[in-house]
């Protein structure tokens, strides 16, 4: 399969058992010994053509002395080398080549395999093959990803029995990591998850840096499915042990999104986007797992872009609607406000619930004006109830704000505005943020925070217990009140571990001055528990399901019981 240059060279019996494969073996002088025959052919060599005698002949002018150097590094101690350099072919183009070259000490040779290849460079010069290269991991960037990825298609016309997949894969939670020990340690991080994908896999595969914390991996001739989840497994069980950079020990996941062959369309972009959604998917179960594209996810990804547009026209449309779930006090089951919670109403598919729409407005901006338009809606329909009912004592308000909307320069304006034009009483409105949007602006957002709060609002924390909960730091943050997630009300009075969790959370809370709502309340028996631990505020179908601003009316009137 491969052909020595010199018919007696001692090296030849090393290599007859590789794979075809672009590999070449020179000496410590650099002259070549061995060409395998893809790289002649590659090139463009004839079998009978005189071949270059050094490694350095292969290559383009200008990159010769910066390898010449590299290459002088190599020794025992340091017997691997990684580096991007173009190579000629015999018309005069070039190729961006990503090198790795092994010392191998004891014969004193060197082998060079370029299997992370075939960028076409026509124009010679034009380009630098460094920009194939990430420069921080050293992998090869998204094009050269893609570019592999085409070839794989390539040699999949000709040998139909050809398997390939292609994962995305993505570290979860990157950013919470990145802001909390600082984007050195990010960068560490991301080269130690580099290092564990690349040696999980062959040296034939390429695994490559797609963007920020994405990484893509592109397994060829592979037997089927299971052989890529032994791959996806293998990652994961390394993954187990945390990472220890500069002192920290950094425990990460990461999600998968997978195309095989068989499903895949046939272009690269679209096979990413394909394994791209999926990794999407995977981080939406929660993270530390794969998903498997599927046809039927594709048909969901062209629904979501058609309800994205839809989503555009809604609000001059008018198709948005306020819902208010009453908050009740635990004390005396007295209702005391009420959460403004989104609603759409489409024109064809009927009411669409927030969790379908909200990440939606979140991904594509549209969150700003909407949740601008709640806050007003909010402020006005609590108003208008105060003025209304003057018997009543005064009813608040809490409205959910996104990170997208904690991150925008207007939103302390908005809600200024938004208290302004109603006259409401700030102390009767609350701003419900999630943990995780909290975290993803960490200090920027601490800011705003505590400007909305020197407005005389108070602010809670949303969702507590699923996000990146950290008990420490809650004492840092400018939150007023802890509303624990409905996920460990719903077992609670059946799951001691969940009720112990809530236990903890609300002493926690009261020592630290906060107080406590707990959302997803259905049972007697959830609110007499919380009752008993001290909690304050309770939400949930036990009270009443979020309802018409016209409903909230009547159960102002009539009170909760009626
Ligand atoms: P959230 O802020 O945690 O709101 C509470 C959700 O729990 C509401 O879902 C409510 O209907 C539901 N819920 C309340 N009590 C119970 C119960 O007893 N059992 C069960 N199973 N569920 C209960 P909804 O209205 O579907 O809203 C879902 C999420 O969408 C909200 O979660 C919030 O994160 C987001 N959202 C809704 N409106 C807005 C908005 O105007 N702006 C933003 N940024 N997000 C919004
Ligand atoms: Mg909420
Ligand atoms: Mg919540």
């Amino acid at each position: 399969m491969y052909r020595a240059r010199q018919e007696t060279t001692p090296l030849e019996s090393f290599f007859f058992k590789l794979p075809e494969t672009f590999l070449l073996v020179f000496g410590e002088d650099l002259r070549l010994h061995l060409i395998s025959d893809a790289w002649l052919e590659t090139l463009g060599y004839e079998r009978q053509e005189a071949l270059p005698e050094s490694f350095l002949d292969l290559l383009h002018a200008d990159d010769r002395a910066a390898v010449a150097e590299k290459l002088a590094g190599l020794s025992a101690e340091n017997p691997t080398l990684r580096f991007s350099a173009r190579c000629r072919r015999v018309d005069g183009s070039c190729l961006g080549i990503i090198w790795n070259v092994s010392f191998d000490a004891a014969r004193r040779a060197c082998y060079a395999s370029a299997h992370e290849t075939a960028v076409d460079l026509r124009g010679e010069g034009a380009h630098l093959p460094d920009m194939f290269v990430d420069g921080l991991t050293g992998l090869p960037n998204r094009s050269l990803f893609l570019d592999r990825i085409e070839h794989t298609l390539h040699r999949r016309e000709r040998r139909k029995d050809l398997n390939f997949a292609v994962l995305h894969c993505g570290i979860d939670r990157f950013k919470v990591v990145n802001h909390s020990l600082g984007h050195r340690m990010g960068d560490l991080l991301l080269m130690s998850v580099a290092g564990v994908l690349r040696d999980a896999v062959r040296p034939t595969d390429m695994v490559a840096r797609l963007a920020g914390d994405e990484f893509g991996i592109l397994l060829e001739d592979i037997r089927d499915v299971g052989a890529t989840l032994l791959v996806v497994d293998r990652i994961q069980q390394k993954l187990v042990m945390p990472f220890s950079l500069d002192g920290h020990e950094v425990f990460i996941t990461v999600s998968f999104g997978i195309v095989v062959s068989g499903d895949a369309p046939l272009a690269p972009d679209g096979i990413l986007r394909d394994a791209n959604l999926s990794m999407v998917q995977a981080k939406a179960h929660g993270g530390g797992n794969y998903v498997l594209f599927d046809k039927r996810m594709h048909d969901r990804a062209v629904q979501r872009m058609a309800l994205e547009i839809d989503l555009r026209h809604a609000l001059d449309g008018g198709q948005f609607e306020a819902y208010f779930q009453p908050i009740v006090a635990l004390a005396d089951r007295r209702l005391v406000g009420f959460e403004a919670l989104a609603r759409w109403r489409h024109p064809k598919k009927g009411l669409i619930s927030p969790i379908e729409f909200i990440p939606i407005a979140e991904e594509s901006g549209l969150i700003v004006p909407l949740g601008r338009w709640m806050l007003r809606e909010a402020c006005r329909r609590a108003r208008d109830w105060q003025l209304r009912f003057p018997e009543h004592p005064p009813l608040s308000v809490s409205v959910n704000l996104s990170a997208r909307q904690l991150a925008h320069p207007t939103l302390v304006d908005d809600v200024a505005a938004s208290l302004a034009e109603s006259g409401l009483p700030a102390a009767l409105l609350k701003l419900e943020i999630t943990e995780s949007a909290m975290m993803e602006g960490a200090g920027a957002v601490v800011a705003v925070l505590e400007r909305l709060r020197a407005m005389g609002i108070r602010l809670l924390l949303d969702d507590f217990g699923t996000g990146y909960s950290s008990l420490s730091y809650l004492h840092r943050l400018p939150i007023d009140t802890l509303k624990i997630d409905r996920s460990f009300i719903a077992d609670m009075h059946r799951n001691p571990t969940d009720r112990h969790f809530v236990e903890t959370i609300v002493h926690l809370a009261h020592k630290l001055g906060r107080d406590v709502v707990c959302e997803g309340v259905e049972l007697a028996v959830q609110a007499d528990l919380l009752a008993a631990m001290g909690v304050e505020y309770s939400q949930g179908f036990l009270h009443s399901r979020p309802v018409a601003a016209h409903e909230a009316e009547l159960l102002i009137i009539t009170g909760l019981n009626a």
